[in-house]
């Protein structure tokens, strides 16, 4: 998945994603990226959210809707990132292992973050200083 979450210079947040789905994946399979709150979430009052990786894992915890949620409650958007990613490893602990979900965050002062339950996953941040910084998310393994 390609997901990509922005602000304007008004503080309003937009995000989109787009994905290929999974290898070999059953004919009709509905993955977590064309489902709002599971694979792409906007509260303009909070921030974004969105995700990659085994789309069915973050569908059984609406995951990108869960991270925007705990923003909403102060956390910052890594810590939301890191425990919606704890969820889903506390749940389902053999099956995370071996498994990538990533969630990256954008809140309304711009700041974001990204955690995700494998190494590999980073991401990219482009401002008007920055173009295109390269940006290890943090992971559990
Ligand atoms: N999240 C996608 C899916 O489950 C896979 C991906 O990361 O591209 O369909």
């Amino acid at each position: 998945t390609i997901g990509m979450l922005a602000i304007d210079a008004k503080g309003n947040i937009s995000g989109a994603c787009t994905t290929s789905g999974m290898a070999y994946k059953l004919h009709g399979r509905v993955g977590d990226s064309p489902i709002i709150g599971a694979g792409l979430f906007v509260d303009n009052e909070v921030g974004g959210a969105t995700s990659t990786g085994v789309g069915e894992e973050v569908i059984r915890n609406v995951g990108s809707f869960l991270v925007v949620e705990l923003m909403r409650q102060g956390y910052t958007p890594e810590a939301a990132c890191k425990e919606a990613v704890m969820r889903i490893i506390k749940k389902k602990p053999d099956i995370a292992k071996n498994i990538q979900v990533g969630f990256l965050a954008l809140n309304k002062k711009g700041e974001y973050g990204a955690y995700a339950i494998q190494k590999g996953f980073s991401y990219a941040v482009c401002d008007q200083n920055k173009n295109d910084l390269l940006i290890p998310g943090k992971s559990y393994y």
